[in-house]
């Protein structure tokens, strides 16, 4: 561990991040507008306020826009500065950051566009910053893969914390067959109420101690001192593997719900000992979700049906480790880039259909049958792929 611990600075509650722009324009060349300054003010968790002047040698500045983006994926919105024509221009936009459910230290990327009365234009460079948290002692520790900030922890804690993220984001790089390209960033809140702080507009925050935010590549966990260590270690990798997964398929097709719920549940131990255990007592009680079920069941209000659902696909990823190999594994997650049917992926990557793969593995796990439910041919639906962020048991994950 290349451990480096830097601590950030919590003076104020207004950061101001100043960026002086000397250079003139990025854009149509040789324009009379001259950006003076532009800078930006965090107000956590309440707003960003985007600060301009501008100054133009010809006509009056009729009109600033301002493009901003949260997170590198995302669409560009665009704001209007409602303000006098004049010469020179001084101005501010405020965001309010409480309806969109911003994790701290969020990416913000933001450009002006500024035009005047002749129509000359300018556009400025992006530039990025982080919707920082800074009321509170921020430490840090970071390698070259992964980037963890806590506050209010024992620092061993914390170590051990990173530790096992880091070990996380390895296996994942191994089961995926790739690194992510940019680095992601774990929170470690100490207390609920901090927690909860950020997430006021979103649902089941009483339960939750963990989620990732996705487009963002940052995960937040709940740990506390009398949490016990399966619990928060188990929810910090379940949740790093959604977080790296949603950076694998980003611009592309996804992994079904019910495969990527039950990775994250493989990702979170090496030996998978309860839930191979789960799924063989439902095999011998003949209770096993048969594959084309798993869809629904995973999101099923039977707590128990769901436990067992994120079991079975969890023991699937085993199996395609334990009888083909990693490359095997990445090779499965891989073919979810181009299609969601899982029937293809699995005749393409294992020579079999998804009824003859779950004839082996039912075979595998001990419990061999003859038959399983095939799917009726039906127009493939895609379902909407968010998901849930993790739950104190027993509410699954
Ligand atoms: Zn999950």
């Amino acid at each position: 561990m290349t451990g480096r611990w830097q601590r950030l600075s919590a003076i104020l509650a207004l950061v101001l991040l100043v960026v002086m722009l000397e250079f003139p324009a990025s854009a149509s060349g040789q324009t009379p507008i001259r950006i003076l300054r532009q800078d930006t003010a965090i107000l956590y968790p309440i707003r960003i306020t985007f600060r301009l002047s501008a100054i133009s040698s010809a006509t009056p500045i009729t009109e600033a826009r301002l493009y901003w983006q949260a997170g590198p994926h995302a669409a560009f919105n665009v704001r209007v500065a409602s303000f006098t024509p004049a010469h020179r221009i001084q101005l501010e936009i405020p965001l309010s950051t409480q309806a969109l459910s911003l994790p701290p230290f969020a990416q913000i990327t933001y450009r002006w566009q500024v035009r005047d009365a002749q129509g000359n234009s300018l556009v400025t460079e992006n530039s990025t910053f982080e919707y920082v948290d800074n009321r509170r002692d921020w430490q840090e520790i970071a390698n070259e893969r992964i980037r963890l900030l806590w506050y209010g922890l024992d620092g061993t804690l914390a170590d051990e914390l990173f530790a096992l993220a880091d070990h996380a984001y390895q296996q994942l790089a191994a089961d995926f067959g790739v690194a992510l390209e940019r680095r992601p960033l774990v929170l470690i809140y100490p207390d609920r109420r901090a927690f909860e702080e950020f997430q006021v507009m979103m649902s089941n925050v009483e339960f939750v101690i963990g989620r990732y935010f996705p487009g963002h590549n940052i995960a937040a966990c709940l740990v506390t001192a009398d949490m016990p260590r399966d619990l928060y270690a188990d929810t910090l990798v379940h949740e790093l593997s959604h977080l790296y997964s949603d950076n694998y398929y980003t611009g592309y097709t996804r992994l079904p719900l019910w495969l990527e719920e039950g990775l994250a549940t493989y990702q979170e131990s090496a030996d998978l000992s309860d839930e191979l255990q789960t799924v063989q007592r439902a095999a011998a009680q003949q209770a096993l979700v048969p594959f084309i079920d798993l869809p629904t069941a995973i999101r099923t209000v039977s707590v128990q049906k769901a436990n067992l659902a994120y079991a079975e696909g969890a023991t699937l990823f085993a199996f395609i480790h334990e009888q083909w190999g990693q490359e095997a594994v990445a090779a499965f997650l891989g073919g979810f880039r181009r299609t969601t049917s899982v029937d293809d992926v699995m005749r393409d990557v294992f020579g079999m259909g998804m009824a003859d793969f779950e004839m082996a593995w039912r075979a595998w796990l001990g419990y061999p049958v003859s038959r399983v439910p095939r799917a009726v041919p039906t127009p493939t639906l895609i379902p909407l792929f968010r998901p849930t962020p993790t739950y104190l048991p027993p509410g699954g994950h």
